[in-house]
């Protein structure tokens, strides 16, 4: 007879050699479709089955299906490490089970969040004014930041809704190289895909703040209403900045909402070198960045900062008779967004800011970038091989384009490296396209992975060609 404290005992031993031995599985699962629905029951049990079952079943049919995220060798995306303190933490508040959407329902839930925002906004260099709150992905932050900008518009939407009435077509201003959320936003606030405009950008893939200036007052002359500018630093595909300073000066002269999506590259601002990141930022209405991508904090935590809680707050909140509770003065976090009951996200970034300090975070990202920088040296030194966008980070876009192929022959050929690298089961990369062109990416985020790992990614995809 097994107990709960041997169970987990057995789980914490897995994790452990887990997380020391991920390179022993093949990074991408190297499953077919349906694999993994053929080997379970088609009814759930009707008797209760013992752990070790359970656990045989993990290990057995599950985990041939995973594809190794917390792998060193993992380079595809953004790649992230969920730090083993910060997994204990997720025990915990899984232990804990708090809903924390009011402040009674738990106020350490509450406090925790409003401290380890607040260190968080400090470290980044973001001025005290902004209030941070967490939600699960920088989609819904962003989602969240968007419908507070409409709110700002006092267009009456939260009460009279967009129907049957006559308002002037809202507007959303972005680039082709913004994340797809903020267009998903647009789909679900009822601003239409259409109404949200692709500004150009300049030859590093940055939104080109002229343009920018010049679309609005198009648009206000057309009788639009401008209602969000998004800035990004650190693109998706090729972590490419937008001048945030200048597309500050631009909404803020025009009254337009300024959102910053610094989902992956804004907490490189704990970098004093690197506080240039987030510059700019400080004008905004919202910024939002993701201790889930690039600081060893396990899915989901995604911090958004705003300058006007208020506004989110009377955006959002609408509170039944049963959530009514008699304090004062404390935060009721359900208020600030759509979900009532919320994850406790704090205690893990909690853990995390406290087991590696400050410096200990700077430290494993100046490791990674150093290790992008050495690989793009690589790719650069090799004959037939070229970066293809500036790489500021830990992320680095490149391909193999042979003298003599044609464009197209190119595209074709570096979409069978990517398939054959990732079929290699030793590492996992993606793509993007970049001015229309097929592009490898490599990107690097986890805590474990060395300069070996990154040395062997590159020999793979050489043996390749
Ligand atoms: N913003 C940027 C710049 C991203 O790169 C991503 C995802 O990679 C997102 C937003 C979406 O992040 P999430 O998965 O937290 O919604």
């Amino acid at each position: 007879m097994t107990t709960f404290v041997s169970d987990f005992a057995a789980v914490a031993d897995w994790i452990d050699r887990y997380l020391a031995d991920t390179r022993a599985y093949p990074v991408l699962s190297q499953l077919q479709p349906g694999d993994i629905r053929a080997q379970l029951p088609e009814h759930a049990p009707e008797e209760g089955e013992p752990f070790d079952a359970l656990m045989d079943d993990f290990q057995r049919i599950v985990l041939p299906g995973i594809t190794h995220w917390n792998s060193p060798r993992f380079f595809a995306y953004f790649a992230t490490s969920a730090a083993p303190v910060a997994v204990a933490a997720e025990a915990l508040a899984a232990a804990l089970d708090v809903k924390a959407m009011l402040w009674r329902t738990s106020p350490a839930a509450t406090e925790l969040e409003e401290v380890v925002m607040q260190w968080l906004g400090e470290l980044m260099g973001l001025p005290p004014s902004f209030t941070g709150i967490i939600y699960d992905t920088a989609s819904i932050g962003g989602f969240t930041a968007l419908a507070a900008a409409r709110e700002s518009l006092h267009l009456g939407i939260r009460e009279h809704g967009m129907t049957g009435r006559s308002l002037p077509r809202l507007r959303v201003y972005i680039t082709e190289h913004t994340h797809s959320h903020i267009e998903k936003a647009c789909i679900a606030l009822g601003i239409g895909r259409e109404n949200v405009v692709s500004v150009p950008c300049d030859a590093e893939f940055r939104m080109d703040a002229g343009e920018l200036a010049r679309t609005i007052d198009a648009d206000i002359a057309a009788g639009m209403r401008p209602m969000c500018v998004v800035a990004t630093a650190g693109t998706t595909s090729t972590t490419s900045r937008d001048p945030v300073e200048a597309i500050a000066g631009v909404a803020k002269a025009r009254g337009v909402w300024l959102h910053v999506d610094a989902a992956y590259a804004g907490v490189a601002a704990i970098m004093p070198e690197f506080r240039w990141v987030l510059q700019g930022a400080e004008r905004a209405d919202s910024i939002v960045v993701n201790p889930h991508k690039w600081l060893f904090v396990p899915m989901d935590c995604s911090a958004l900062y705003v300058r006007d809680p208020e506004l989110l707050r009377r955006t959002f909140s609408l509170i039944p008779e049963y959530l009514r509770t008699p304090e004062e003065s404390v935060r009721n976090y359900m208020d600030y967004g759509l979900q009532l009951g919320r994850r406790f996200r704090a205690l893990k970034l909690w853990f995390v800011l406290r087991s590696f300090g400050a410096e200990g975070l700077r430290e494993r990202l100046r490791a990674h970038i150093a290790l992008a920088q050495e690989f793009a040296g690589w790719v650069e030194s090799e004959a037939g091989w070229e970066i293809l966008a500036p790489h500021p980070f830990s992320v680095v876009c490149f391909r193999y384009a042979p003298q003599g192929a044609s464009a197209e022959q190119i595209d074709e050929r570096n979409a069978q490296l990517l398939e054959a690298a990732n079929a290699t089961g030793e590492i996992f990369i993606s793509h993007t396209k970049i001015g229309g062109r097929f592009a490898l990416r490599l990107a690097i985020g986890n805590l474990r992975t060395t300069r070996d790992d990154v040395a062997a990614a590159w020999q793979i995809l050489r043996g390749l060609v």
